[in-house]
């Protein structure tokens, strides 16, 4: 994970994205930050131990952490994943084009997909659901990356 924060350059990142319509508290922009400077979705835990490092002035509790992801998704700022290599959901920011990530059985790294193969797929599927709107979905592709794929279990092949 790389989350660097940088207090002065983040004041003008959270004036200029930190959504108009939550109300700011110092947990949620801390919280924001941490999720805009993450290369990648971060569970509420990973959240919550990075927001407790860094020589954090304040120490946040787990459940504060999860009640203001709540919050975030609950306002479309944030959006929340169930990966089947995770325990936990991960949450990550919203953005203007949504991401799809090619994610790593063994350390869990998720690497971002260019673009989503699915956005004309789930289109043309609309029209053949009867009275039904499509509003998103999900993607997941898994797999090795280059450091774990020499570890990587042959497949067993069933002949
Ligand atoms: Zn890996
Ligand atoms: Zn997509």
């Amino acid at each position: 994970m790389n989350s660097k924060i940088h207090a002065s350059s983040f004041d003008e990142v959270i004036d200029k994205f930190y959504p108009e319509t939550i109300k700011k508290t110092r947990q949620r922009i801390d919280i924001f930050k941490v999720l805009y400077s993450a290369s990648q979705p971060l569970s509420a835990a990973e959240i919550f131990n990075a927001l407790n490092k860094n020589g954090a002035k304040e120490t946040y509790a787990f459940s504060t952490v999860y009640r203001n992801l709540l919050a975030f998704e609950k306002a479309g700022v944030v959006v929340k994943s169930v990966l089947s290599t995770e325990d936990n959901a991960v949450y990550e920011l919203k953005r203007e084009t949504h991401r799809h990530y090619a994610v790593c059985l063994k350390c869990h790294t998720k690497i971002p997909i260019k673009a989503c193969p699915l956005h004309d797929i789930a289109h043309d599927l609309e029209g053949t659901i009867p009275d039904f709107q499509v509003t998103g979905h999900q993607l997941e592709i898994y797999g090795y990356c280059a450091s774990c794929r020499e570890a990587a279990p042959v497949p067993v092949s069933l002949s």
